[in-house]
């Protein structure tokens, strides 16, 4: 790790807080947030905690025009004992400098990065709401923000991360969902950014998204960009299937980006001796499989929801409904699992939890 001078300036104005039973997601920020700055010449430099405050750039800034940006998200959770504890965070920083890799944006320090999130998290730990699944959503994200309309990779970057308590997901108990198959639009393609966590595919999905929800459901499924018959990811999740037995996921193929959550469920699913495979799988081998009552269970998995069971898939005008519409036994025992190492109350195995 580069040994930087971190400077912390404390707000003197702290917010008042919102009512931690009634989080809404991703609507309420902390008093403080990181920055550092990155220039071609100097590299990264400048690290600091300072008061959550907006942020000036030129109308010129490249972020704005060319979307040369990358994401993460994560969580900070509050154990009984009063902890802070985070799950497999060195997983982001690995994957958001991947994202950066695909983008042509400089590589951070991950431990560096770490660290950065760490004193902040020190800072905010009373933000961190206590009720049952509750937890602050950790964001950290690069902008390009040099004042230039070329086409090509900016010269100046600055990396920050904010932080927002958010509630439980689910309120009312873990809830399946119906789900579209999407026939027109793709999230991705082969050789595209799909694998990058970065604002462009989020903002080609809205449209699918929208059309879906006009439609009463609650996302769309992804299919290949090539042929639409291969299944990619469900909404921003990833997506497993329960098919006699054995557990299937989408092999990672570089339209489909690499979820912490799935990697975390298939070492599970291994570890519990549950056959499993990461392939190519269509959906017509969905629907054949339903039709045959085969089909046990479907799920998306990611940070946000953890798992989401799927009750319902509609797909050339059929409506296929999966384990009765509820929640089944393999995706009720990962929720509960994970969810018991990110607050402490599992036992954690794999060492996840920092
Ligand atoms: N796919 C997409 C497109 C996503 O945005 C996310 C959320 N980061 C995921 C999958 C799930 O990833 P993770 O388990 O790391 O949250």
């Amino acid at each position: 790790m580069r040994d930087y001078q971190m400077e912390i300036s404390l707000t003197a104005a702290r917010k008042q807080k919102p009512a931690f039973d009634q989080l809404q997601f991703g609507r309420h920020f902390t008093d403080h947030m990181f920055v550092m700055d990155y220039s071609t010449e100097k590299g990264w430099y400048d690290p600091r905690i300072i008061p959550y405050q907006p942020v000036t750039l030129e109308p010129s800034a490249m972020i704005f025009h060319y979307g040369q940006t990358v994401f993460e998200g994560l969580k900070a959770y509050l154990s009984k004992e009063g902890q802070v504890l985070l799950f497999r965070p060195e997983k982001n920083m690995e994957r958001m400098n991947r994202s950066n890799a695909r983008l042509c944006m400089p590589p951070i320090d991950e431990e560096f990065a770490l660290y950065a999130l760490k004193q902040l998290l020190s800072i905010e730990k009373d933000w961190i709401p206590s009720y049952e699944g509750t937890s602050l959503y950790i964001r950290p994200f690069i902008i390009s923000t040099e004042p230039f309309l070329g086409v090509a990779p900016s010269n100046s970057y600055r990396f920050m991360i904010i932080l927002s308590p958010v509630g439980a997901y689910y309120k009312e108990g873990i809830n399946p969902v119906k789900i579209s198959v999407e026939q027109e639009f793709v999230r991705a393609v082969q050789g595209g950014t799909g694998n990058a966590k970065t604002a462009g595919n989020y903002a080609g999905s809205l449209k699918a998204q929208e059309m879906a929800g006009n439609s009463g459901y609650s996302q769309v499924l992804w299919l290949d960009g090539k042929e639409k018959k291969y299944i990619e990811e469900v909404g921003s999740m990833n997506v497993f299937f329960k098919i006699n037995g054995e557990v299937i996921t989408p092999v990672l193929n570089g339209s489909i980006l690499d979820g912490v959550t799935r990697d975390s469920i298939i070492q599970l699913i291994e570890h519990w001796n549950i056959p499993f495979s990461e392939r190519k799988i269509s959906m017509e081998e969905i629907y054949q499989a339903h039709k045959e009552g085969t089909l046990e269970e479907a799920f998306g998995t990611g940070t946000a929801a953890v798992i989401s069971p799927i009750g319902e898939f509609f797909w050339q005008n059929e409506q296929l409904e999966i384990n009765n519409g509820e929640t089944g036994e393999l995706a009720k025992k990962l929720y509960d699992t994970l969810t018991g190492i990110q607050y402490g109350t599992h036992e954690d195995p794999f060492g996840w939890r920092v």
